[in-house]
């Protein structure tokens, strides 16, 4: 059998280029290594709980915002999407609560409520956003002063920025106080998070019933336009003749000829599958190989004692004396709090509670196979559970005595099942001193391998779909895609 596209991987990048080029008439395979589809998108049961493990909020779904035409689209707008509280994320610093609100002016007169001496600074501040924002679907158009890869704002410092625009410390770490979606560091791009930021202050929305749900419509999608999306699928070996791919190798014995190959994987995975000797320069895989990648997610996902904790349709991001732009190995400072929505009633059943880890930090484990990482791994993560449900109790104080059971996971966790770099987050660290070294277009030097998802140069829902056109666009052009998109609306 022969393939017009064969995409590697059914995280959201590789399903959503698969459905565009379905669209589009061409014949697509999606092969998926893990027994589940979705890669960061999966959910999975624990106690009678339905839990996600990346995905679990995302922003701009309102009618003519950001993700809801994409997400129109992809045909996603069906699925069972709830708005959350007009006060979607309370940011709490050492003791004091500061609520984020939706839209851009409510958002300000709320800090202001707070920081009455920053008013004008944060109308600035919530204008650059919502600028981004407006200029989404313009930095698609290759030929705008606004697109996507000669944004300026790569290369501009988020932290700098916030330094620039905000003269209170504390507001500025307000402002920042969202980002645990993003690793912030001083190399943060300005990009990333003003992007990120702003489609949440338009509107934030849960899925209902889980995240995997995206990728089981899409994949669907995808067969009913005809093409094939397969599980336990790995592939372990990009087959090169004369310069191009000419054919893809399943689980060491299965092969499959293609015109193209979209690689949904990580990209120093992706190069793995191609031999040594192939025409792909020794630069470009060092290039590459070197590439740093953000930090992991350590994850409790809590089940919670019957009525014992009410259901907030909000998130609580936690902070008890952090540097909120550095990230101490170790130290468990910050804290995601999501809550899950309940079929009946106001008591909440279950809650994640999320926290950086390093690979270092698990790295000691990583040749011990899952279940078998011995009592010290064991030990290591009830300790950062305990830790992480002190610090949330600073806010939720009924939180200790109504926690029933924890499950953990941590970046090792996603290194398995999702084969990202290092168990990381949110894929390659993108460094704004560096936007050309550390930003990856959809191009790999072979010309029929591209590359899509989180690690190209904007990660989570948003970013990812974003990219999906763009590495669509190098096979079927960006003209046709932006029609379909009624982006000259
Ligand atoms: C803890 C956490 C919380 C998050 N929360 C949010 C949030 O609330 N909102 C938001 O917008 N974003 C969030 N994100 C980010 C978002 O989930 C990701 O950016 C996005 O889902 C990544 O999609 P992807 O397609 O790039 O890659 P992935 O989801 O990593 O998918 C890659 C896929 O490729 C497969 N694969 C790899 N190698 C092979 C191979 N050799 N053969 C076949 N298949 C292969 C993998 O198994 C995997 O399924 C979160 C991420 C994490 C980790």
């Amino acid at each position: 059998m022969k393939y017009d596209i064969v995409i590697i991987g059914s995280g959201l990048g590789g399903l959503e280029c698969g459905y565009i080029l379905s669209k589009k008439g061409l014949k697509v395979c999606v092969l998926e290594r893990a027994n589940l589809l979705g890669g960061c998108l999966q959910s999975f049961h624990r106690g009678n709980c339905l839990f996600d493990t990346g995905f679990h909020y995302v922003g701009g779904l309102d009618e003519g915002q950001s993700l809801n035409r994409l997400f129109k689209y992809f045909n996603l707008m069906n699925l069972d999407w709830v708005k959350m509280d007009n006060n979607f994320d309370d940011v709490c610093i050492d003791g004091k609560i500061y609520p984020f609100v939706s839209g851009h002016e409510n958002f300000r007169e709320t800090l202001s409520s707070y920081f009455p001496h920053q008013k004008e600074n944060l109308k600035k501040y919530t204008d650059f956003l919502q600028n981004v924002g407006i200029n989404t679907f313009d930095s698609f158009k290759p030929h705008s002063k606004n697109n996507f890869y000669s944004s300026s704002l790569f290369a501009q410092s988020a932290h700098e920025f916030l330094n620039s625009t905000i003269t209170d410390p504390i507001l500025r770490d307000v402002l920042a106080g969202t980002s645990l979606k993003m690793e912030l560091s001083e190399q943060l791009p300005l990009y990333v998070f003003t992007q990120i930021n702003d489609s949440f202050i338009q509107s934030a929305w849960r899925l209902q019933g889980g995240g995997f749900q995206i990728a089981e419509s899409l994949a669907n999608s995808i067969i009913e336009m005809g093409g094939e999306v397969r599980k336990n699928a790995a592939v372990t070996r990009l087959i090169e003749t004369n310069g191009r791919i000419t054919s893809v190798e399943i689980n060491n014995n299965e092969y499959i000829d293609c015109d193209w190959v979209i690689s949904n994987a990580h990209p120093i995975h992706t190069l793995s599958l191609i031999p040594e000797e192939s025409i792909l320069r020794k630069v470009y895989r060092n290039r590459i190989n070197r590439m740093e990648n953000t930090f992991g997610v350590f994850t409790a996902n809590i089940k919670l004692k019957s009525g014992s904790i009410k259901y907030k349709n909000k998130n609580l991001y936690a902070y008890q004396n952090a540097d909120l732009w550095k990230y101490t190995e170790g130290k468990t400072d910050r804290a995601l709090v999501n809550f899950y929505r309940p079929q009946n009633g106001d008591s909440c059943d279950c809650l994640d509670i999320l926290t950086p880890m390093n690979w270092s930090e698990v790295e000691a484990w990583s040749d011990k196979p899952i279940g078998k990482r011995g009592e010290d791994y064991v030990a290591m993560k009830n300790r950062k559970t305990s830790e992480c449900i002190k610090l949330v109790s600073h806010y939720i104080p009924e939180l200790e005595e109504a926690v029933e059971r924890a499950y953990t996971s941590t970046p090792l966790s996603y290194k398995n099942y999702t084969n990202t770099a290092n168990g990381s987050a949110y894929g390659i660290r993108k460094d704004f001193n560096s936007p050309m070294l550390t930003i990856l277009p959809p191009k790999t030097p072979i010309p029929n391998l591209l590359m899509t998802g989180q690690n190209l140069n904007l990660h989570g829902i948003l970013g990812v779909s974003m990219t999906s056109f763009f590495t669509c666009a190098e096979i079927v052009g960006m003209d046709t895609l932006i029609k379909d998109l009624n982006i000259n609306e």
